[in-house]
């Protein structure tokens, strides 16, 4: 009989965009990831994720950075000290990203779009997936998964996107709401994985760097429990090995509207000049 696996060290991450300050959303679910990895001994990593070119600001990632600390954050690698995976932002990270791209590519995973974002929302049969994310009707879908005879561009222009295997069910058990189930080409489409401004796309960096960064568990917002599936399958696609995935429920607005970094009267760095403490501002979290 096969001994038992010995299960990996918890490694948990903090994987803030620095397009604006945090507010109080963020710090709740990182709170949540803070405090699992705490629980089981593990430890917590910091990734800046500033591949959004114009949107992505250095002075949000070093306002990121301080706005944790006073929270109360404590990550043991990340961009201010490093660490074994450096570099601990994304903009610095570009060869995996491409490498991953060129794999995917030789496997005949994706395809190039030449589809603007208009064409696509205008397309008659367009259904939008629950994420909000149209979902893409096929334009450029070539007819058979092949892998490609022609060199790969060095500058590739178009939107390269996952083919997806249309009525796959990827499922998966998260950590807080239970087994979640997913059919591709229903939930959602064929999705980017290269820009045509020649960057990976979200789901695609996150994976590689998950996965580089030996990541054991992600903890993060539901609303990407869609985006989730769409990583499974890149995982799969690139011979990887997922982690455990553990949705937090959103942190709201007196409306009901989720927060975003337009609320500025709840940034950390707002409630923090009005004198409020990380004590009583995480009072009834735990
Ligand atoms: N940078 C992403 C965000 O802020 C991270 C999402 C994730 O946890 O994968 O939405």
């Amino acid at each position: 009989m096969a001994p038992p696996a010995i299960p990996l060290p918890y490694r948990g991450r903090l994987a803030p965009s620095p397009t604006g300050h945090l507010h109080l959303g963020h710090a709740r679910t990182f709170w949540i990831a803070q405090e699992r990895a705490r629980q089981r001994g593990g430890s917590l990593i910091l990734r800046n994720e500033d591949l959004d070119g114009p949107r992505c600001k250095p002075e949000f990632a070093r306002a990121a950075l301080e706005d944790l600390k006073w929270f109360g954050f404590n990550w043991s690698e990340g961009p201010d000290w490093g660490g074994p995976f450096a570099s601990y932002n994304q903009s610095e990270r570009i060869p995996h990203y491409r490498a991953a791209f060129e794999q995917l590519w030789a496997s005949g995973f994706i395809y190039p779009c030449i589809c603007s974002r208009k064409d696509i929302q205008q397309a008659a049969t367009a259904p939008h997936a629950e994420d909000g994310e149209p979902i893409y009707p096929g334009t450029c879908r070539p007819k058979e998964s092949s892998t490609l005879t022609k060199d790969l561009p060095t500058k590739t222009q178009a939107n390269w996107r996952f083919r997806v295997t249309d009525g796959e069910a990827v499922e998966f058990v998260d950590g807080r709401s239970g087994p979640q189930r997913f059919i591709a080409g229903h939930d959602f489409g064929d999705f980017p994985v290269w820009r045509h401004d020649d960057l990976p796309s979200y789901q695609l960096a996150v994976v590689v760097d998950d996965a580089a960064m030996r990541i054991t568990d992600v903890v993060r917002g539901e609303d990407l429990l869609p985006s989730t599936a769409r990583q499974l399958l890149l995982y799969h696609a690139l011979g990887l090995t997922p982690p455990a995935f553990y949705h937090c429920p959103l942190m709201k607005d007196e409306k009901g509207d989720r927060l975003a970094k337009r609320h500025d009267a709840l940034s950390l760095r707002k409630l923090r000049e009005e004198g409020a403490t990380p004590e009583e501002l995480r009072r009834d979290w735990d």
